[in-house]
């Protein structure tokens, strides 16, 4: 049975997986206790159950779990990272690189700590949405401290070469951040081969609660520094004071295992519905890809099409396809994606283009559905 409205937003944020749901439930009631109270076992049974999701969450990345810090969410560790980078490292130097297509949370991050002194540099990327490593490596200098760039991109699915990026960085001893909020649980994401010091991620990307996310912090070759954002009881080794949000990190784990379970099947059917999906549309000859289809997540497509205005076609399907024209952030306002400008999309091909999320629970019905409503409007 298809149920209407058909989600296909799941880069903005995805629906709670019922078995992350009913791990959480008991930490609202039975086990609501503190994970900092020592003193009784409300506290040590809220504190076991977060020893025990940070395992989780640390085995679907290849980090150690002392190397997990909890947050409130992706925004919240980009935050950390780049501003507790810029400070921890200030007696080296200020300058940092990152790229015009990442997150908002890392770029308005970097335009906060270029107005306390930071020295940012921004690269560019590619028709296909990639940066060019040469570039990325002539643009380091005697002060650079940071190499900021996403894993994969929200808004198209753009996977950057992470690994060579962190090779690069190692190589001059500066340190890699990667946002990797769209990657990590939709690909396997391994900071040990991946070469990455410092990653950030969150819950409700994968299925598991809003206000849950983390930052992870290598602790060897080399042993990352940064100062903490918001200071308190010295929770989470000192970098991130606050009481521990217990059923959110607990759902959040059960959200990281069931990917790491379940992620190389899931991305092979989602990867093929997508694919039906753009093939259909590309039959109507007025679809485009935007970026890299070889470098890619298997849930997102982002498609212009021609003549067409993204707003209008969203307006028309409003009622039975949830959709976006870019990143949920930006998509109250009608400007153009810059991610896509970026790419050297014209504003009327960015202002025509669509994304596409598809997840975990997408059916094929939901993907034939989809096809029939936009060949239709894209008919005349
Ligand atoms: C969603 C997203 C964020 C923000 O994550 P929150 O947990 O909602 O704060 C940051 N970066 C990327 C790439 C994202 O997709």
């Amino acid at each position: 049975m298809l149920h209407l409205p058909i989600y296909l937003d799941n880069n903005a944020t995805t629906p709670v997986d019922p078995r992350v749901l009913e791990s959480m439930l008991p930490f609202f009631t039975k086990y609501f206790g503190n994970a900092a109270s020592h003193s009784h076992t409300f506290g040590w049974e809220a504190e076991a159950a977060v020893k025990y999701a940070r395992e989780q969450v640390a085995l679907l990345i290849n980090a150690e779990p002392n190397e997990i810090i909890f947050t409130s969410g992706a925004t919240e560790s980009d935050n950390l990272a780049l501003k507790g980078i810029f400070e921890m490292y200030a007696a080296k130097g200020n300058h940092i690189i990152t790229v015009s297509t990442e997150h908002k949370a890392v770029l308005d991050s970097c335009a906060h700590i270029e107005k306390l002194g930071a020295d940012v540099t921004y690269l560019n990327v590619n028709k296909d949405g990639i940066i060019d490593l040469k570039e990325l490596e002539s643009a380091i200098k005697p002060t650079t401290i940071l190499l900021a760039v996403m894993y994969a991109n929200n808004e198209t699915g753009v996977i950057q070469p992470v690994k060579e990026i962190g090779m690069i960085a190692k190589k001059h001893s500066v340190l890699f951040f990667s946002d990797a909020t769209q990657a990590v649980g939709k690909i396997p994401v391994d900071v040990i081969q991946d070469n990455i010091d410092l990653m950030a991620f969150s819950a409700h990307k994968i299925y598991g609660p809003k206000g849950a996310g983390a930052l992870y912090i290598r602790r060897k070759n080399p042993r990352v520094r940064i100062t903490a954002q918001i200071d308190g009881g010295g929770h989470e080794r000192n970098f991130r004071s606050g009481t521990l949000n217990v059923p959110g990190i607990v759902g959040f784990g059960k959200a990281c295992e069931l990917c790491k379970i379940e992620m190389q099947k899931d991305g092979d059917n989602m990867k093929i519905l997508r694919n039906k999906l753009e093939s259909a549309l590309s039959e109507t000859k007025k679809s485009t890809i935007n970026g890299s289809t070889k470098h890619r997540l298997p849930n997102v497509s982002n498609m212009s099409f021609k003549n067409r205005n993204s707003a209008e076609l969203m307006g028309k399907l409003s009622n039975t396809i949830a959709l976006s024209s870019g990143s949920a952030c930006t998509s109250a306002t009608l400007s153009p994606s810059f991610v896509l400008k970026a790419m050297g999309l014209s504003d009327e091909e960015a202002l025509s283009s669509l994304r596409f999320g598809l997840g975990r629970f997408t059916t094929e019905e939901e993907i034939d559905y989809t096809i029939g409503q936009l060949t239709e409007f894209l008919a005349d």
